[in-house]
């Protein structure tokens, strides 16, 4: 009777647990409902892991040996976890988001690699066609633990230069056919149960080695541009490995979220291929560490010219109209609050403002979104590539402030630049460029911006934030009245 009941009751419980996960997702597709969509998908997540605790009664006495330990060491690692990451998720700093992302999605992928290697070790998974999905799981979420362990990295400057040798896109094959090789060992030798439990763990070690490895040899030859591609495509690993493991469970509530979660990255992966103007394909199969490595710019022609920020701030009071490209040095500075009250200064003077988010400015995808959301910027100023690219060359003034690559010319016309045929934001062909950056730092893809030599461009140095300050300072001195 208990276990009916329990069966009835996680039924019930995955589903309502399902319906919160969907509807969350549903209401993150807009900014001004994202906040309560995570909440909603939060809770969806917290029900899942309660119901969890329902498959101890799912089951007769003899199937839950050790019950009150095993239940012990759950609570104990759903307290450490769940610790953890409150207390992470409390502290991080802004900047520091796409790396945590980065983690968070690798510990996704390692869970579903451990669900699969509880389920192997112990020999688990009744016959070959569960066999088969518990190994790809297996593959994908180890891949996606050990490639976003890369990431996160390469996205902290712990590795700050791609790392490739000759060769390695073979390599790289072969160890993705060794790994295949002794997966499909260990379906056919798990129809001999003595062989099995003679060689088998072994086999499984040298498999979960491989794929392991896999991740990491896939990741680290990435360069500058081409990590959003990666981040989004871990993302979508990560939930296809827990969709998969959902279903060798038998687990209704992560087979939704692991298909939701894999779906939503794949999306979001073919989202940043258009943006870098990459097929997926290409990515995953030639690009991957075939960009050029040793990117050798032509000369820079013109030179830099450094301008005072109330110089520049007065120019963009006096201009009709202005556009803004923030990036990732704005999420440094947090300087985000300053530029909306800047930007309410020149609206207030009757000059047209609009900001132009590129899809991998930052660090994270949507990363600009959310900063200006944060400042309370309106929806309606914010316009996307391809809404606002055609503008630039009838708007007086270019505000770019702590962007780089999504404004490098070299992108249209260096064909050995690492962001050769990536889309950017035309600002060069405004009548007048500013750009707001601390010193001569390049952006992430870690090559000169011509357009900071152009003739229509001046240099505004200092942090976004203090710069803003003064630009605000300079505008409030003129002592113009607003316009009605
Ligand atoms: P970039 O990384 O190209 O440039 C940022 C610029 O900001 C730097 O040149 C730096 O120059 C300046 N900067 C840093 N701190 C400050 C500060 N406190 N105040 C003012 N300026 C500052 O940024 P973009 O947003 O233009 O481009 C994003 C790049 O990141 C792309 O190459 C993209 O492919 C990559 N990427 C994007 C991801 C995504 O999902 N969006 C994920 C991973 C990588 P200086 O040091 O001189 O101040």
């Amino acid at each position: 009777m208990l276990i009916l009941i329990s069966h009835i009751g996680i039924g019930a419980v995955d589903l309502a647990a399902a319906f919160l996960f969907l509807y969350g997702l549903h209401r993150m597709s807009s900014p001004v409902t994202a906040p309560s969509g995570i909440f909603v998908a939060g809770i969806g997540m917290a029900v899942a892991v309660l119901a969890s605790f329902l498959y101890a009664f799912d089951v007769g006495a003899a199937a839950r040996p050790n019950l009150p330990v095993n239940l012990g060491l759950a609570v104990v690692a759903l307290a450490l976890g769940g610790g953890v990451a409150w207390w992470g998720g409390r502290k991080v700093a802004m900047t520091a988001m796409p790396q945590m992302v980065a983690i968070y999605n690798g510990m996704g992928g390692g869970a579903a690699g451990a669900i699969a290697a509880v389920e192997l070790f112990g020999n688990k998974a009744p016959g070959a066609g569960a066999l088969v999905m518990t190994l790809l799981g297996a593959l994908i979420g180890a891949v996606s633990l050990s490639g976003s362990l890369i990431a996160w990295a390469k996205l902290d400057g712990v590795i700050n230069k791609p790392v490739r040798v000759k060769g390695q896109q073979v390599f790289n094959g072969l160890v993705l056919l060794l790994t295949v090789a002794v997966g499909v060992y260990i379906v056919v030798a798990s129809a001999d149960k003595a062989a099995l439990l003679l060689t088998m763990p072994m086999w499984i070690y040298i498999f979960f080695a491989c794929a392991l490895a896999l991740g990491i040899l896939m990741t680290l030859p990435i360069g500058g541009a081409d990590m959003p591609v990666v981040i989004s495509i871990f993302n979508a690993f990560t939930g296809l490995a827990v969709g998969i493991e959902g279903y060798v469970l038998q687990n209704p509530a992560l087979m939704i979220a692991g298909m939701v979660v894999g779906a939503a990255g794949m999306l979001l992966t073919l989202l940043m291929a258009k943006a870098m103007n990459r097929s997926v394909s290409n990515v995953i199969f030639t690009n991957f560490g075939d960009v050029a490595s040793t990117h050798k710019q032509g000369k820079i022609k013109g030179e830099l010219k450094p301008t005072q920020p109330g110089d520049a701030g007065i120019a963009m009071r006096y201009a009709a109209s202005v556009i803004i490209v923030p990036g990732y040095g704005l999420a440094v500075s947090q300087g985000q609050g300053k530029l909306y009250e800047f930007v309410k200064l020149l609206q207030a003077g009757g000059v047209s403002v609009k900001f132009a988010v590129h899809p991998v400015a930052g660090r994270m995808p949507g990363q600009m979104d959310v900063l200006l959301a944060e400042a309370g910027v309106p929806y309606d100023m914010i316009f996307q590539l391809e809404d606002i690219n055609d503008q630039f060359a009838t708007t007086d003034v270019a505000l770019i402030i702590g962007a780089n690559d999504v404004v490098n010319p070299a992108a249209r016309t260096d064909k050995s630049s690492a962001i050769y045929g990536m889309p950017i934001l035309n600002a060069d062909y405004a009548k007048q460029v500013f750009v707001v950056k601390r010193g001569e730092g390049k952006g992430y893809a870690g090559i000169v911006n011509q357009l900071f030599y152009a003739d229509n461009c001046n240099m505004v140095y200092g942090d976004a934030q203090a710069v803003l300050i003064k630009m605000i300072e300079a505008v409030r001195g003129l002592g113009l009245p607003a316009v009605a």
